[in-house]
């Protein structure tokens, strides 16, 4: 987008890398970056591994002075207490988490995180100074039944509400059809949904958050499409999965310019 907004290529790794394997990798993608004289200033990157490789990365980026941001990939709706499994943001914010992923749409379909659910942990997040990096998008379906923009306007409706108007958030439209299918939305489509969430965030934050507040775009971004998704006013940025795992394809995608 052209716009005061920072740029934001944010990795979610998934189920992917264990922290021996998040060390090289992230070592390596900085080097890359370095070597490439790509300038830390002019995008932001953030990575999302597992919860068990958070103390490690954070530790090496901390230690090289690495500028990536660090998240996590989902956070409980508590803050601690009887609840097995769970990983409460607190102990995220300990570690130096900035931000976490919030109702990716692999936690919704296979966890059933309702919208109610999302709008509990964009809570928990804003609870611990986390910024929430919003998920929505619309399915097949729901495309076909519904068109492009209802079923993600809707959802983001619901995960803003209680949320105070200085919040720093982050927006990230993915369509589940695109996500992992290599058939990514046009430029147009994405620019489309990502303008109308923009909308949402200024009926629901005021103005200010509006103009504020990045609005990334998901599903099947590779080097190869990121310029085109840029290049529209409303698309800040990307949430990308497969393509962030591996060096030489992230780093191409980070200098997307
Ligand atoms: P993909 O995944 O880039 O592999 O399509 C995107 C996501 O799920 O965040």
């Amino acid at each position: 987008g052209v716009s005061a907004r920072t740029p934001f290529i944010a990795g979610n790794w998934k189920m992917n890398l264990d922290h021996l394997q998040a060390v090289a990798f992230v070592q390596k993608l900085h080097w890359t970056l370095k070597e490439a004289k790509h300038d830390a200033g002019t995008v932001e990157v953030a990575v999302f591994p597992p919860f068990t490789d958070l103390r490690t990365v954070q530790t090496l980026i901390d230690a090289d002075k690495i500028p990536f941001g660090l998240g996590a990939q989902d956070l409980s709706t508590h803050d601690s207490g009887a609840y097995t499994g769970e990983v409460s943001g607190q102990f995220l914010a300990k570690l130096d988490a900035r931000y976490v992923i919030i109702g990716h749409s692999e936690r919704r379909q296979y966890h059933a995180e309702t919208d109610e659910i999302v709008a509990q942990k964009v809570q928990a997040a804003l609870r611990h100074g986390l910024v929430p990096v919003i998920c929505v998008g619309e399915t097949a379906e729901d495309l076909e039944k519904f068109g492009a923009s209802a079923v993600p306007v809707g959802q983001l409706e619901t995960a803003l509400a209680d949320v105070p108007a200085d919040a720093d958030i982050v927006v990230a439209y993915e369509p589940v059809w695109a996500i992992g299918s290599g058939q990514a939305a046009t430029p147009e489509q994405a620019q489309e949904v990502c303008a109308k969430l923009r909308e949402v965030v200024g009926a629901t934050l005021g103005p200010d958050a509006a103009a504020r507040t990045r609005v990334l775009y998901g599903g099947s971004v590779k080097s190869g499409n990121i310029a085109s998704f840029m290049r529209e006013p409303d698309v800040d940025g990307a949430l990308v999965g497969g393509a962030s795992l591996v060096v030489d394809e992230f780093a191409a995608i980070v200098r997307f310019q």
